[in-house]
């Protein structure tokens, strides 16, 4: 006989029963929200197989160097985990056996996610807040309600003589990249979004999207244009691997890049190669960084897709805090836009590497998001406060 209370064995019974539930229906949900993705086969009803999750690769955390922080720092590295909230770290945490790179980052607070007219965000808003300080209306990139654009900290790093760089695991032209770059009344011109990259000196992008450069509705090929302005343009990471040199546009997709099972450790080399380059430029850098599918998934609630991008991302936050701690100068932050999918824990085990998720919202919910720091100035970024504070350090940590 099997001791269900024994812990243990009910959890060896979730593993096994993983997978044995698959209804397939077509989810009309995802039909009408064309800001997420379809998924082929996406389920109406969640199996096991969607809530649970069983980490069989842990990885551990990396080993920092005793930093010496500057007063200030001449680099940011800011991630934004779209969609992650402080149950899906959580969740990241006991799948991986109690240790996440997060655990380096002792600076942690709160940011409150609303829009300038929803309590809950959409990722444009949540973007344009974190990017310029203003609260916007759902739905825009970086432009308030009269149509004007606002400036964004990439926007002001770059005007300042800093180095400047976006990295996406989407399109580099989906909302939240495009907050820091373009200024458009709607996040769905896409076209719109990537011809306003040519209105910048931004030194380095790494993302899906090649289409809204090079298959465009208006039959320009903006990646002319981007090597007439002397970019090296690559349509892959590995095409990129012998460049080194600032200005360069890496498109790893012509939309979306694939999920995190797929795309293998292209955020990791992403981080890795936007450090390599921007950290060139003596005035320092800023650059944004996005684990942009945490929000799909949970959008789509599935678990093991949900962790398998909460804990990519977490493996690129352990490349910048690697950089961060060597450097000195650099401060590493690492953020949400908002949390989706109004996540729950059920159960879970840090010994067996297991979590049983339930999800309250097919969509974004209101709860402030985690921020967590670490470098110079870190301690600015504890306690409670609004998205648009996060821009605020920043540009006063820069000292502009
Ligand atoms: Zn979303």
């Amino acid at each position: 006989m099997l001791n269900l209370k024994n812990i243990d064995t009910k959890i060896v019974l979730k593993v096994l029963f993983t997978g044995l539930l698959m209804l397939d229906v077509t989810n009309a949900w995802a039909q009408n929200n064309p800001a997420v993705p379809q998924m082929a086969g996406q389920k109406m009803f969640q199996s096991d197989s969607q809530l649970t999750y069983f980490n069989q690769d842990r990885y551990e955390m990396v080993e920092l160097a005793s930093p010496e922080f500057a007063e200030a720092p001449k680099n940011v590295i800011l991630f934004i985990g779209d969609g992650l909230g402080v149950t899906h770290v959580s969740a990241a945490l006991t799948v991986n056996g109690g240790q996440l790179n997060l655990n380096h980052m002792k600076h942690i607070g709160f940011s409150q996610t609303q829009s300038k007219d929803r309590y809950v965000t959409d990722s444009a808003a949540g973007g344009t807040a974190i990017a310029t300080g203003q609260r916007v209306n759902n739905g825009a990139i970086a432009m308030d309600a009269s149509g004007e654009p606002i400036p964004s900290i990439l926007h002001i790093s770059e005007q300042n003589g800093k180095a400047t760089g976006l990295v996406a695991t989407s399109d580099i032209a989906h909302a939240t990249p495009a907050s820091f770059i373009a200024h458009q009344p709607s996040r769905s011109m896409y076209e719109e979004i990537a011809a306003d990259f040519l209105k910048t000196d931004i030194d380095l992008f790494i993302g899906g999207g090649l289409n809204n450069f090079a298959n465009r509705s208006d039959g320009v090929d903006l990646t002319l244009a981007l090597k007439e302005k002397g970019y090296q343009v690559f349509y892959s990471l590995e095409e990129s691997a012998c460049a080194s040199k600032a200005p360069m546009a890496v498109f790893t997709a012509p939309g979306h890049n694939p999920e995190y099972d797929e795309r293998g450790n292209m955020l990791e080399l992403a981080t890795k190669k936007a450090i390599e380059v921007l950290s060139k430029d003596e005035n320092g850098f800023f650059v944004m960084i996005e684990g942009s599918q945490i929000d799909w998934a949970s959008h789509h609630n599935i678990t093991p897709y949900l962790l398998g991008e909460v804990l990519d991302l977490d493996k690129a936050v352990g490349v910048a805090l690697e950089f961060a701690a060597q450097n000195g100068e650099t401060l590493v932050i690492v953020t949400s836009d908002h949390e989706t999918g109004g996540l729950a824990l059920h159960d879970g085990s840090y010994e067996h590497g297991f979590i049983e998720a339930r999800y309250s919202s097919d969509n974004h919910t209101g709860v402030m998001v985690p921020v967590f720091a670490y470098g110079p100035g870190a301690e600015l970024f504890l306690g409670i406060y609004d998205n648009t504070d996060i821009f605020h350090k920043i540009h006063s940590l820069f000292g502009f």
